[in-house]
């Protein structure tokens, strides 16, 4: 199948600078020359806090690998078995396990073919320096230049789906200033990714990006309903699915009051001291605090959305006794009569938080709805059957 090279942010949660100064250093392999062992994986792998706070689930990491969230491992544990190690990382300089996990292609392709006129290692072999640009005498895999037709003269074909380069690139002036290798995946994998709004990985190209064959478009068609089946979520975490948002986006228009209710929404995210959901936002401004009726069918079990200025924060969750509940960021957006209610899972750099239902006579939160919107369809149904 066809591959192609991926990019990523500079912004490296492995790495201080992009290419120099790793916080995961490699050890030598030649006592001679120093040349580090490319396949050492450092263990904790440390990664930089406030970049593993990004929103995105995949992303570049030292030496070929690259690092991605755990709906992103399930989508690789289905699609591509076998096909990478994975590891643990760590906040750097502790032993607290970050989101993220590591994950090392396990499958190797030589890309390039060094200058020969590059002085070697006498004991390791291996060149003092092979910049990509000027120093590598010839390229064995990779995409065709433009004036090739597509399928012909294209080296860039494997049986994997992800892999990285053998081969590896560096400062003209040495190994010693910085040192990379390439990672690679196949283009229809790469496009299935987009489909599930995976952010994080771009095809490497100066020429216009790559569009699945047909072939590769039947596969994509037909992982991406695997993936359902199998329960893997088809959005990330902290956004409306397309589905969800199309429903919402039609009952704010059908349930829309006449003229729009403005409410201080600056104020009442300082008083609570979080962000507030996009979608609650829009939902109290349309439609105003309203009320959800016999929901889930249970007579008399009526949920009444809050107004910005009533939302509060926690106040049972840390009474709760077991762990999952204690750990939910409650913040109150609807009461029912009985002494349950309805909050959100608040969590910085979250567009839109998952919901919980807290029973109070169990004293305990239970998951919900993905979303405010997603929680606004579950009440609403029981409405319009
Ligand atoms: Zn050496």
């Amino acid at each position: 199948m066809r591959c192609v090279q991926i990019t990523g942010s500079d912004d490296r949660m492995d790495c201080r600078d992009l290419f120099s100064d790793p916080i995961n250093p490699l050890p030598r392999k030649c006592a001679e020359c120093g040349f580090p062992d490319l396949d050492f994986v450092p263990q904790p792998y440390f990664l930089v806090k406030s970049r593993t706070m990004s929103p995105n689930e995949l992303a570049l990491a030292e030496n070929g690998n690259f690092l991605i969230r755990e709906r992103m491992r399930r989508v690789l544990d289905l699609l591509a078995p076998g096909q990478c190690t994975y590891f643990p990382t760590c906040y750097k300089g502790t032993s607290e396990k970050t989101p993220w996990l590591l994950a090392v292609p396990n499958h190797q392709v030589a890309t390039a073919r060094v200058d020969p006129s590059i002085p070697r290692c006498r004991t390791c072999g291996e060149p003092r320096c092979a910049h990509p640009g000027t120093q590598w005498s010839e390229m064995l895999f990779g995409r065709p230049p433009r004036s090739q037709s597509r399928g012909d003269g294209w080296t860039a074909h494997s049986d994997h789906e992800v892999l990285k380069s053998a081969t590896w690139g560096s400062s003209e002036r040495g190994w010693d200033q910085w040192i990379s290798r390439d990672l690679y995946t196949s283009v229809r994998l790469l496009h299935l990714l987009k489909k599930m709004k995976a952010k994080g990985f771009y095809e490497a190209t100066c020429q216009s990006p790559v569009t699945p064959d047909k072939d590769e478009s039947a596969w994509i068609k037909e992982k991406l309903q695997l993936l359902v089946e199998s329960g893997v979520p088809s959005h990330p975490a902290g956004t409306l699915s397309d589905d969800d948002a199309k429903w919402f986006r039609k009952f704010l228009k059908t349930h829309a009051r006449q003229g729009e209710q403005e409410w201080d929404i600056k104020t009442a995210e300082k008083r609570v001291n979080a962000k507030l959901p996009k979608s609650y936002v829009d939902f109290v401004t349309a439609v105003g605090p309203t009320s959800f009726e016999n929901i889930d069918e249970q007579e008399a079990f009526t949920a009444s959305i809050l107004p910005p200025t009533e939302l509060s924060v926690g106040g049972f969750a840390e009474d709760c006794e077991d762990e999952e509940s204690r750990a939910v960021n409650g913040l109150t957006f609807a009461t029912t009569e009985h002494g349950d209610c309805f909050c959100f899972d608040v969590q910085k750099g979250r567009k839109e938080y998952a919901v919980f239902v807290f029973k109070h006579e169990y004293n305990l939160l239970e998951p919900y709805a993905d979303n405010f919107a997603a929680c606004i369809r579950r009440f609403a149904t029981a409405r319009d059957s």
